[in-house]
Parts: C-alpha cells; sequence; structure tokens
C-alpha cells in the first residue's frame, strides 16, 4: 500500500478540476494530485478526428460569459489558440410549422417575425410595466410568460432551453438555472430596463472581459482541456482510480483510498475538491450526513444523444447560420442542430460540412434505449427535409450516449446547494464543485474552478454566499 500526503487532492478531471488544477500548479509550493475515474482527461470535453472531421462529442461550444474565462484564454494563449465562431454566421434558426424562421435580432425584426403571436408581440411593449414576480420558487416558463407571452415561451425560450440544457423550462427555476435573469428582474423591475440601465452602468475592468463571443479552439474544445492538462502538470494527476472512498481524519482533514491498477493507494489531505457528477457522491464521500449527502447527490439530469454528421461535399442548403432548434411544440425527435464547419474553420473538408444533431432531452429521455441503427434513420429521415439535401449519405456518422449529460437546476437545488454548504461546514476543507451548482457552462466551470482553487490557497469559503 501506497501512502502519500497532500495539501489538496482534487477527484474529476472535466474542466473543473482541471481548472483548479491549473491554477494550483500557478502556486509552485502548493502540493496536490487530481484523482481521475476514467481513462483520459476533459470529462465530458473530448475532441474526436477522423476523415478529414474534427468533431466534438460532448459540448460544441462555448461563450465568453465570465472574466474568468476570458482571463484564463489570455493566460494560455501561447499554448492554445482560441477561436471565436464565424460572426457572419450569428444567425439562430427556429423551426415553426416545418418552416425555419431566423430568431429576430432587434425589436423591429422582432414585430415581423411569424415565430411570436400579434398579442405577445404588442404586449411586449408593456414588459417594462409589469411588477415584478414575488415567488422565488417561480419556475422559467412560468416567469417568461408572465412577462412576455406564451408565444416567446414557445419559440424562443424553449427551444433555448432544448439547445443549453436538454430541458424543460417548466421544470427550471429561475432563481436557479438562470440566477443573473432573475436579478434582472428583481433589481431592475423589467427585462428590457434592466438591460438598458446595465448598458449605461459603470463596469469594472475585469468586468469588460466579458464578450459573450462564441469560443472554441483551433483543436475543438478538447485543445482547450489538454492545454490546461499540460500547464497544470501531467506527474499531478492520476488516471483509472477506482473505488475511491474518502473519510473524514480528525488531525489531517481527510483519508482519501483508491484503487490504480491492483494497488491500493492512501493519500492524506487537508483539502478535498469533489468536481464529480452529483450521483457519485455518495460513492465516494463516506461521512456520516446521510441526509444531506442525499440531498446533495440527487439531482435529475438530462439525457442527450449527440451525432456528429460529416459531408465530404456538401449540397444541401446553405449553411449560413449557428444553427437551427426545434421547439417541443413540434413534436419531433430532433431538438437541434449545429453547424459546425459554418462556425469554425477546419472542422470539414473544403467544400464539406459538419453537422451535430441532438436528440433526446429531459422531455424524451426514450430515445437513449434506441440502438444506433434506430437513432441513424431517425437523422437519416428527418434531415434531408430539414436541410434540403436530395440524398442522405454522410461520410462520417458518430453517436455520442449521455444518460446524464445535463443537471437540471429544478427547485431541489435550493436543498442541494444547502447542504453542499452545511458538509463544507461540518468538514472544513472539503468544497463540493462540478456542475451540480454555480452554472452547467463552461465559463461558469472555469469560474468555479478557479475559485476553488482561490479557496484552498486563502482557505476561505469560495462560494458566493447564497440566500435560501
Ligand atoms: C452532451 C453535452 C453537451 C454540452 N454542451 C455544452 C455547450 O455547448 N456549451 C457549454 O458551455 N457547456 C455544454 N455542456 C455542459 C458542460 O460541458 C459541462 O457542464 C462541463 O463540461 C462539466 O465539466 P465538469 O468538469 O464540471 O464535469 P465533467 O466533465 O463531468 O467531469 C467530471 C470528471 O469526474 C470524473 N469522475 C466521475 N466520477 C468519478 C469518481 N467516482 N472518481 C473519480 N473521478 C470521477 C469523470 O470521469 C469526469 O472526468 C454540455 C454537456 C454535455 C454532456
Amino acid at each position: 500500500m501506497n501512502q502519500t500526503k497532500k495539501e489538496t487532492v482534487i477527484i474529476g478531471a472535466g474542466i473543473t478540476g482541471l481548472t483548479t488544477a491549473y491554477y494550483l500548479n500557478k502556486k509552485k509550493d502548493h502540493s496536490f494530485i487530481v484523482l481521475e475515474k476514467s481513462d483520459h482527461i476533459g470529462g465530458v470535453i473530448r475532441t474526436g478526428r477522423e476523415r478529414g472531421f474534427l468533431y466534438e462529442e460532448g459540448p460544441n461550444t462555448g461563450v465568453i460569459g465570465t472574466p474568468e474565462i476570458a482571463s484564463l484564454f489570455e493566460e494560455i494563449q501561447d499554448n492554445c489558440r482560441v477561436l471565436e465562431a464565424n460572426k457572419n454566421v450569428s444567425k439562430r434558426h427556429i423551426l415553426k410549422n416545418k418552416q425555419w424562421h431566423s430568431l429576430p435580432s432587434g425589436p423591429l425584426k422582432g414585430l415581423t417575425t411569424p415565430l411570436f403571436s400579434l398579442k405577445d408581440k404588442f404586449g411586449i411593449l408593456g414588459e417594462p410595466f409589469r411588477k415584478p414576480g414575488s415567488n422565488p420558487d417561480e419556475s422559467l416558463a412560468e416567469l417568461v410568460v408572465r412577462r412576455m407571452g406564451k408565444s416567446f415561451l414557445d419559440y424562443a425560450i424553449d427551444p433555448f432551453i432544448l439547445g443549453v440544457y436538454a430541458g424543460d423550462p417548466a421544470y427550471l427555476i429561475t432563481k436557479y438555472a438562470f440566477p443573473k435573469l432573475y436579478n434582472l428582474e428583481q433589481n431592475y423591475g423589467s427585462f428590457i430596463g434592466g438591460a438598458i440601465k446595465k448598458n449605461f452602468e459603470k463596469k469594472q475592468e475585469h468586468d469588460k472581459k466579458v464578450t459573450r463571443k462564441v469560443f472554441s479552439t483551433e483543436d475543438g474544445l478538447g485543445g482547450l482541456t489538454n492545454t490546461l492538462y499540460k500547464l497544470a502538470g501531467n506527474k499531478h494527476f492520476a488516471l483509472e482510480c477506482k473505488d475511491i472512498n474518502i473519510t473524514p481524519n480528525d488531525h489531517t482533514g481527510f483519508r482519501i483510498t483508491f484503487k490504480q491498477k491492483n494497488t491500493t493507494h492512501v493519500v492524506v489531505a487537508k483539502n478535498v475538491i469533489t468536481t464529480v457528477p452529483a450521483y457519485e457522491l455518495n460513492n465516494i464521500l463516506n461521512f456520516d450526513e446521510k441526509d444531506l449527502l442525499e440531498k446533495v447527490s440527487k439531482v435529475r439530469y438530462g439525457p442527450v444523444i449527440q451525432a456528429a454528421i460529416g459531408f465530404r461535399k456538401w449540397q444541401g442548403r446553405s449553411l449560413d447560420a449557428f444553427g437551427g432548434l426545434i421547439p417541443s411544440r413540434e413534436n419531433l425527435p430532433i431538438l437541434g442542430i449545429l453547424f459546425m464547419s459554418s462556425l469554425f474553420r477546419n472542422r470539414a473538408p473544403l467544400g464539406g460540412a459538419l453537422l451535430s444533431v441532438f436528440l433526446g432531452g429531459i422531455r424524451n429521455p426514450d430515445v437513449l434505449e434506441k440502438s444506433d441503427a434506430e437513432i441513424i434513420a431517425i437523422i437519416k429521415e428527418m434531415l434531408p427535409s430539414l436541410l434540403k439535401t436530395e440524398s442522405f449519405n454522410p461520410d462520417l456518422i458518430k453517436i455520442m450516449r449521455y444518460k446524464n449529460a445535463i443537471p437540471q437546476y429544478g427547485l431541489d437545488s435550493k436543498d442541494r446547494f444547502y447542504a453542499t454548504e452545511k458538509l463544507s461546514e461540518c468538514y472544513p476543507g472539503l468544497h463540493i464543485g462540478g456542475n451540480l451548482r454555480d452554472g452547467i457552462g463552461m465559463a461558469d466551470r472555469v469560474k468555479q474552478g478557479k475559485y476553488l482553487a482561490d479557496s484552498v490557497n486563502s482557505k476561505k469559503n469560495i462560494h458566493e454566499k447564497q440566500s435560501f
């Protein structure tokens, strides 16, 4: 049995754990190790290359939505070439009655689009004058209908939520899933008024970095995680760690045992940072507080099937857009399609196209039961009419399955966030991170990863205090 001592143990080498490791490695005197269950780093972020296509297996694009991710990109620019998405293809199409329509980008287009009802188009003029909501547990669907109308819910918010959360706006609670939106209404009384006022407010220097531009890297998103792995120091990582078991240890913080290639290892550490999915926590945290652990571990996840479909020679409609989203009301098995080769260079051979097609979501979990052949049959039946291709003969088909893709920030989030704080209070040095809290997007993951590193360096509690 091997026994070592570290200041910090990080569990999980997805983008959150990698960011924490990167920042800990910058503090040259902080000893740490990252324990990862699988045989690769990156978590759900993986990029594949085949036959001239560069495709994503997990997330496809990120948004520069926090100052932390912008700063990280500045720091690693010599090692990782970040790409901004092609500005000329920013249109998002929404399917209504079998026709694609662009999501309006301004008030004038908003008045002429067939996506929204006449009543809602004129009703939106009254949005700044509507009273703010008083129910902190209001779902996103309720909030949108109250402030903007049902057709905005059906043909703007619902497809957006399918694209981001693979979720249902009636399940997500605004305060937890979209805290900035919730605060906009609470602090400014309205979305429109709040957005205008915020535009005129003086921004702090680091907030100016939040461009909200869409990014990937020259090597796909795997290029980002590989860079973090390299800069965090490969020697700090142990892959294929099985049966990780964390127990409190009165004098030293925590005792962590795990198996790697039939050898049992023991690490004694002052701090433990978990970045694993919620449902893994019960397996690794061997604590007495079963009630709190249950609250932290139980989260509903949106399932996703993602298919990378590549064509060496594209002969369908022009792919001069970000992609297309299909609202639930259209009742089709496909959630949306991203035109990856239009967004970033080198995704497909010249003249070809690479698409990412999404199926499943919280309302269609049964799709996950289908075989690859059945999934391909669905795509084959739908894509030609959606993208006006006469035939469907792709040169690349990759099907990726995520039973637990995205955690849904529903009503139970309040208890979950409370329980993570409570467990950290019971066990100083324990930090429960990962996308079960603080946001699901990569920008939020990087922000949390940096805060986790800062917190074990400064021994402060990382999370901005939340009111429960
Ligand atoms: C299909 C899909 C599409 C997405 N699309 C987007 C998008 O377009 N844009 C965007 O910003 N975000 C997107 N997301 C969300 C975003 O990618 C994730 O929230 C983020 O990558 C999660 O990073 P993480 O490090 O917190 O967790 P993970 O990536 O889940 O990493 C956790 C790591 O912990 C390891 N682990 C698990 N259990 C154990 C254990 N017991 N012991 C040790 N290690 C363990 C796992 O193997 C994994 O490596 C998408 C997610 C999915 C699944």
